[in-house]
């Protein structure tokens, strides 16, 4: 994977079927190294747009109408989820999907498949990488992943996302649901992975945190990017805080 790739979404227009438009003409970047947010209200698209990128559209019966989602030099459109995976692009769907019946460990094992081998180095490097993050995966590696808490298994789920090595990671919701000091954990938790040179791209309806992690930032409505800028810049707009920072 090109280490300094960048991700172009370009005019993409998205269907669910033969009626239901999702995405229409929505262009977005993610440049090498950055931390974007997607802001919208529930059904806005914000979904949608990742299952674009990750591949993982066709599997909901949605299928890209126009446009295109290149990462570097790869048509990501179209194609299937370890085609992104091996371009170096992945998902953490939203609602901590982790495999409840599966240990912790054998979650993160299946992290890296559609990978083909790895050299056993690389696949240690990055278990280590996530037990570093994540120190209370690395106690709990026997529990069966459904009897973690759900901030556990928010890690556990960002953990198996990261032990295909990602130079993207594509984040639905991280904070759904969880406690404010776990809401507060999992920001610093992608702070870290950022810091060490892992692009995101951050849908989230906590505008407040995701602004406050963000370089730039997209909202969408109702299919199509309203407002796009630099994060400090749209958290200061009277739409974004009336709309989506919950100020009067
Ligand atoms: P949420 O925060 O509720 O997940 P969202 O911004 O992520 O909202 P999407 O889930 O992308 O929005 O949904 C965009 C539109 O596409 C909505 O009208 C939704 O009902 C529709 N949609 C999503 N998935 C499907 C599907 N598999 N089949 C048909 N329509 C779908």
């Amino acid at each position: 994977p090109d280490g300094e790739a960048a991700l172009h979404v370009e005019s993409l227009d998205v269907a669910y079927g033969r009626a239901l438009s999702a995405l229409r003409s929505v262009s977005l970047t993610v440049p090498p190294g950055g931390v974007v947010a997607l802001l919208g209200a529930n059904g806005a698209g914000k979904t949608t747009l990742l299952r674009a990128v990750s591949g993982t559209l066709r599997l909901h019966r949605g299928a890209v109408t126009a446009g295109r989602v290149r990462y570097g030099d790869t048509v990501l459109d179209g194609q299937d989820p370890v085609a992104a995976v091996r371009a170096g692009v992945v998902q953490v769907p939203e609602g901590r999907r982790v495999f409840a019946g599966l240990s912790v460990e054998e979650n993160l094992r299946a992290g890296g498949l559609g990978l083909g081998r790895r050299a056993p180095a690389q696949v240690k490097e990055a278990r280590d990488r996530v037990f570093t993050l994540f120190p209370r995966l690395a106690e709990r590696t026997r529990q069966a992943a459904g009897l973690l808490s759900g901030g556990e298994q928010q890690m556990l789920a960002i953990g198996r996302a990261l032990m295909a090595a990602p130079r993207l990671l594509l984040l639905d919701e991280p904070s759904l649901g969880l406690a404010p000091r776990m809401v507060d954990r999992i920001a610093e938790v992608i702070r870290e992975i950022n810091a060490q040179g892992t692009a995101v791209l951050l849908v989230e309806q906590n505008a407040g945190m995701a602004l406050s992690l963000a370089d730039h930032a997209y909202v969408l409505e109702v299919g199509e990017v309203g407002l796009s800028g630099p994060a400090d810049e749209l958290a200061r707009t009277d739409a974004v805080r009336r709309l989506y920072l919950g100020e009067t």
